[in-house]
């Protein structure tokens, strides 16, 4: 993937895509595969802001049924099935838990009639069997959790994915079917005609500073929790059309559970996670009204006390401590305005056409983004509605070679067959290309650090295929390196000194 910015200014585009998150990305991918000519646009890197601060799940969303959501869980279930079986080297299914407790607001026999109606949402799309479990099962699925009160629990399935990734294969796969993607490049205002209709864009380049214009006959804005900003940028007289709440996660270093576990909050009776994530342990989330601009989102102590507090109080022999967080990472749920508690709010997502004729997608779920860029190309693009791939064939990367395959892949590459199978989780039928970067230099094949399998081929991958643009899109995005517990500080280095050697 080239970023060449001069393919922007050749022509006009049959859709410009403002906002490189899954939404964007997939409406990209989609538009281009219907044969549209489209322009991807990303103020800073694919999949940087909310689409890579999720809590890594697609899931139905139990906790929606209480809320009677039973068409969103209904749809959600669908898309988390045609996920996992379109790229299933980066969602995975995995197990849950929910202990319930004498005292808890959701009793025992409601969480039951949860799990067993989300199976019967599910149908034909289920990865999983419900189970009623016994005090004595949870505590063997968790031995630190805290036994006093514990009445029973249940158990259910769903799955886990990486979501920077997958919104960068949507990304590739656009610009493998002909869309121009490119990332830092700001979309500063809108071209407008003599009749207020939107004829295009005025971007910045946020690398070096040039400006341009680009000219499409559509657009569409995926800008999540950004899209007021574009909004008053459009109009002349704008209504803030979201409520953005912030959403804190921990890395907590070691696996609390190889189950995941949903968890009621004692101080304000939401929900939250304790999910086995990369060999440690990911904690949250938390739900709070934000105002302030999208950019300056951060974690705040007291969203860290909260999550410590609470995960202490279901595993009291864990000592929580702060020195054992790895990180911490903070997001914007881009929600529909709407009133009352954060967490009850909807997570349906909406397509609003502006009177400029800009169409805007707000809300949603990272797990419904292959509906939510179908309907949004069905409503901008009407006449491609009859070219849109089948639903259940959502094409991105395939998973790419057998077990026997990898093996002999293996003794060609002289590599381990471990890493092969590290590099098909990350990169699925892609993996051979990497490899492919260490002919001729087997000191490519070397461990960057000894934090992960991450070896040198993979950050000139990043930045010459992937368009990795700083070391920080690699470990943040491209190999998810924050997530780990790196005691030497020997995989930034090494990227830093790989960067600065590449053209
Ligand atoms: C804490 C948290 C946990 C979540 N967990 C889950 C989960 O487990 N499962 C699930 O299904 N959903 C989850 N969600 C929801 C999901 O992550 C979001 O619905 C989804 O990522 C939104 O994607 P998006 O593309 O609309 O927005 P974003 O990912 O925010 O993308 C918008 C992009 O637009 C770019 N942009 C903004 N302004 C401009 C401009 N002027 N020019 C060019 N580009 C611009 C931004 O840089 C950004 O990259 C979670 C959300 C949060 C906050």
């Amino acid at each position: 993937m080239i970023r060449d910015i001069s393919r922007l200014t050749k022509s006009k585009f049959d859709l410009i895509v403002v906002g490189g998150g899954i939404n964007g990305a997939a409406i990209a991918n989609l538009a281009a595969a219907c044969g549209a000519t489209v322009a991807l646009l990303e103020k800073g890197d694919f999949a940087q802001g909310t689409s890579s601060k999720s809590t890594k799940l697609l899931h139905g969303g139990i906790r929606y049924l209480e809320n009677f959501e039973f068409d969103l869980v209904h749809e959600s279930l669908r898309e988390r099935f045609i996920q996992w079986q379109s790229v299933p080297y980066l969602v995975k299914p995995l197990p849950f838990v929910i202990p319930v407790y004498k005292n808890d607001t959701r009793p025992l026999w409601m969480m039951k009639l949860g799990v067993w109606l989300y199976d019967l949402l599910s149908g034909k799309y289920r990865m999983g069997q419900h189970r009623f479990l016994q005090v004595s099962e949870i505590s063997a699925l968790a031995p630190g959790i805290n036994l006093d009160g514990l009445i029973g629990g249940v158990g259910y399935t769903d799955a886990q994915m990486d979501d920077a990734r997958l919104c960068l294969e949507n990304v590739l796969m656009a610009y493998n079917r002909g869309a121009v993607t490119v990332n830092y490049l700001e979309v500063e205002n809108f071209i407008k005609d003599n009749n207020q209709r939107t004829i295009g864009v005025k971007v910045r380049n946020s690398l070096s500073g040039q400006q341009m214009d680009v000219f499409g006959s559509k657009l569409i804005v995926t800008a999540g929790p950004w899209a007021d900003e574009l909004i008053q940028k459009d109009l002349p007289h704008p209504v803030d059309r979201l409520r953005p709440t912030k959403g804190v996660h921990i890395v907590y270093r070691g696996e609390i559970s190889s189950s995941a576990f949903l968890l009621q909050s004692r101080q304000d009776k939401r929900v939250f996670f304790v999910i086995p994530f990369k060999g440690n342990s990911l904690i949250g989330t938390t739900d709070t009204d934000y105002h302030e601009s999208p950019d300056h989102v951060r974690v705040d102590e007291a969203d860290i006390q909260y999550l410590l507090q609470e995960a202490g109080r279901v595993f009291p022999n864990i000592d929580f401590d702060r020195s054992k967080i790895i990180s911490t990472f903070a997001g914007l749920r881009p929600l529909v305005a709407d009133k009352g508690d954060p967490s009850r709010i909807s997570r349906k997502h909406v397509v609003e056409s502006s009177s400029s004729g800009i169409y805007y997608v707000m809300g949603g779920k990272y797990t419904t983004y292959r509906a939510i860029a179908e309907d949004a190309i069905i409503k901008a693009l009407p006449h491609l509605a009859s070219k849109l791939p089948y639903s259940r064939q959502y094409v991105l990367y395939g998973s790419g070679g057998s077990n026997e395959e990898l093996k002999i892949l293996s003794q060609r590459f002289e590599v381990p067959l471990d890493l092969i199978k590290y590099l098909q989780s990350i990169y699925g039928s892609r993996f051979e290309d990497v490899l492919n970067i260490t002919r001729g230099n087997s000191n490519l094949k070397q461990k960057i650090c000894s934090c992960s399998p991450a070896i040198g081929a993979q950050v000139i991958y990043a930045r010459e295929v992937e368009m990795a643009q700083t070391p920080e899109d690699i470990i943040e995005r491209r190999l998810g390196l924050s997530y780990l517990d790196c005691p030497t500080g020997d995989c930034r280095r090494s990227i830093e000194a790989i960067f600065k050697s590449l053209p």
